[in-house]
């Protein structure tokens, strides 16, 4: 995948450049809860700006549904934005139009502005082409840094590209360059592993993986389908029975393609979900009936492990247990654990995302140690499941 980063600009002093970011961030009692979206476009923003570009950004917020809604204004979030860049962010209360077109009007070089939520209009999520020439009237440029909103073909992240010179900015580089090395164009060894609630969310990602990698954990809930599928007893466990046939194709592919797949030895059982529950290991075949495998036990872990230290590539989505409850986090630690270590090491490049994988992670504490660790959510799903992403082809050279 080739495609052109900011490297690839030059002379941009004075001109005006479109940049998508993500600035959906969380919001409680009108304030910003969680900021890293706007410290991860920053550096775009900021070199731009030190090289003299007028910088004009895009981006939506919420689900306002084709119209202007005053609680999903991004005037909300450009505060935050201004103290985190540390900068001045002037503001348009449209993203077309007039207050555009008088705002970027008067931008000196330098500059930077922040447009009106793009999903106040329907044409941004139909990739209507009137709107988005309507938004192109006020660049030059177009830069995308918003990974996250790249499975979508919208105006501002697909339309735009079609309009003017397109390039990718670094936060958006950087996750293309960290998803090359896991799995566009990885060292083997790979190893992934998968856990999380249901086979049935992740059916596309399973098929997807089982083609590409050396070996694949299946951990968390959807490992008792999987489980279950090979006549095992999984008592009370979350499963999804009617999946047994599905569970079982898949397992073929597998060996057909030569990637081997790996099963809980053991689990933590319980009686009960919640906190502090009694809980007690047991073999993968003397499940009680009357509990549920919460977590996978120490010698599923140990084999995890072992695959883990033969892997150069690690990909990874999903918990290997109910991690948010203790003691079931156990596994999803150990493991991640182990994982950070050998890319400190420098042994593993470990590539992470998706869901509650990012929550997870940061659980064990290893959030900073991974060698890439994506907060895009679908995006990085269907990166996974192998889906072109329209707005990351129509960046590519
Ligand atoms: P997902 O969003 O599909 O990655 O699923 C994450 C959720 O799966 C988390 O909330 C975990 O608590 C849950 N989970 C993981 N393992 C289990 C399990 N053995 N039984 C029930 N829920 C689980």
């Amino acid at each position: 995948m080739t495609f052109k980063t900011l490297d690839d600009l030059t002379d941009i002093a004075g001109k005006r450049v479109l940049v998508r970011v993500d600035l959906n961030v969380p919001v409680s009692d009108g304030k910003v809860t969680d900021s890293t979206r706007i410290e991860r476009v920053a550096p775009t923003i900021l070199e731009l700006s030190n090289r003299g570009a007028k910088v004009i950004l895009l981006a939506h917020f919420g689900r306002p549904k084709g119209a202007p809604a005053d609680d999903m204004s991004l005037a909300i979030v450009r505060p935050l934005v201004q103290d985190i860049l540390g900068k001045p962010v002037f503001f348009a209360s449209d993203c077309i139009g007039g207050p555009a077109d008088e705002t970027t009007a008067q931008m000196e070089n330098g500059d930077i502005l922040l447009l009106e939520n793009t999903r106040f209009h329907k044409g941004e999520e139909k990739n209507d082409p009137e709107f988005t020439a309507a938004l192109a009237k006020s660049g030059d440029i177009y830069v995308n840094d918003a990974f996250s909103a790249a499975h979508r073909a919208h105006a501002s992240t697909e339309g735009l590209a079609h309009h003017l010179p397109a390039y990718a900015g670094r936060t958006m580089q950087a996750e293309l360059e960290a998803l090359e090395k896991g799995l566009g164009n990885p060292a083997h060894p790979v190893v992934a592993i998968v856990g999380g609630a249901k086979v049935s969310s992740k059916i596309d990602l399973l098929t997807n993986l089982v083609k590409k990698v050396d070996a694949l954990v299946i951990g968390g809930g959807m490992a008792n389908t999987f489980l279950a599928a090979q006549g095992i007893d999984v008592g009370k466990s979350l499963c999804e029975h009617d999946l047994a046939e599905t569970a079982r194709s898949i397992m073929a592919e597998a060996k057909a393609s030569g990637c081997s797949i790996v099963l809980p030895l053991d689990g933590i059982v319980a009686r009960e979900f919640k906190a502090g529950a009694a809980s007690e290991v047991v073999a993968i075949e003397a499940i009680p009936s009357d509990a549920m495998v919460l977590d996978v036990g120490p010698k599923s872990v140990e084999k995890v492990n072992e695959w883990i230290s033969r892997a150069q590539t690690l990909v990874w989505n999903g918990p290997l247990g109910a991690f948010e409850i203790e003691p079931f986090d156990k596994a999803t630690v150990a493991a991640a654990r182990f994982a950070a270590e050998r890319t400190k090491a420098g042994k593993l490049t470990s590539v992470a995302g998706g869901g509650d994988t990012v929550a997870a992670l940061n659980h064990a504490g290893v959030a900073d140690e991974f060698s890439y660790i994506s907060t895009a959510g679908g995006a990085f799903l269907e990166w996974m499941e192998g889906k072109e992403l329209p707005g990351v082809a129509v960046l590519s050279r």
